[in-house]
């Protein structure tokens, strides 16, 4: 059965898009088939793929709104191992426009519908908002994962996500769940760090992810070059910790 992700966070700058690219490429590189879909109008998911977003025959936009079929618009990202549907500025009309359609909240669903039986995983990038694309993501998943910096207002904004997600089970999108919440630019040398991290733990238990990303220049400079950290520097700690994680969300979402 195909699982579906949503990686949010209404918070810019947690790491959403580059756990969405590294996740998908280590399960890709773990034989998973995988679907890689850039929701956010900055378009980062689709360029951090290797592909141009000022130049896209299609993105996700067309797919939302227009009817078009998704399988036209994906593309294969050869370099990084799997498919992605693309995002770019376009998006940002989308925000506004889903608002005056009937089953608003179930178009990126009826989008999937058709192709999402042809990956094991499908990864949808959210926008940094609770916006009516996040809303789209949140009513077409199975589940969200929780990219989470660990710092002081960190806590703040995930009790506002965890009230969406309830709202969300609660209205058109009842099994949804919480798959884990996953913390990045770790540093367990710094002690806000490790305080957040233990209320973290004590709060959430095992929702709590055990692979941690630590921060790590590769990680940042991977999209630069259109590639996932796997692939720009593959023995980089920022790597073999995005392997460490997909293998744990093989174990934990029975991929
Ligand atoms: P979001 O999608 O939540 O806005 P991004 O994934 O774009 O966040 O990350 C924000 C910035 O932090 C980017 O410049 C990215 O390269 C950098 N970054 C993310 N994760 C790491 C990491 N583990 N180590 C170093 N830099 C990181
Ligand atoms: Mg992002």
């Amino acid at each position: 059965m195909t699982k579906i992700i949503a990686l949010t966070n209404q918070k810019g700058g947690v790491g959403k898009t580059t756990t969405a690219v590294n996740l998908a490429a280590c399960l890709a590189a773990l034989d998973k088939r995988v679907l890689l879909v850039d929701l956010d109008p900055q378009g980062h998911a689709t360029m951090g793929s290797g592909i141009d977003k000022h130049e896209l025959d299609g993105s996700v936009l067309e797919v939302l709104l227009e009817g078009r079929r998704a399988s036209e618009v994906i593309l294969d990202c050869p370099d990084a191992g799997y498919a992605l549907l693309p995002g770019n500025g376009d998006l940002t009309a989308a925000e506004v426009d889903l608002l005056d359609r009937d089953g608003r909240e179930r178009c990126l669903g009826e989008a999937l519908g058709s192709v999402a039986a042809s990956y094991d995983v499908v990864i949808i990038d959210c926008p940094p908002s609770l916006n009516m694309l996040t809303v789209n993501a949140l009513t077409a998943a199975d589940g969200v994962l929780i990219p989470l910096q660990c710092e002081f207002y960190a806590l703040e904004g995930l009790s506002a996500l965890l009230d969406t997600v309830e709202q969300i089970q609660a209205s058109v999108n009842p099994s949804l769940e919480v798959f884990g919440i996953v913390r990045t630019m770790y540093d367990a040398r710094n002690s806000l760090t490790r305080d957040v991290s233990k209320q973290l733990s004590q709060y959430f238990g095992d929702t709590l992810l055990k692979a941690t990303i630590p921060r790590n220049v590769r990680v940042a400079e991977a999209p630069s070059h259109g590639l996932p950290v796997t692939k720009y520097a593959r023995l980089s700690r920022g790597s073999q910790a995005h392997r460490v994680l997909a293998k744990e969300l093989i174990r934990r979402l029975s991929l």
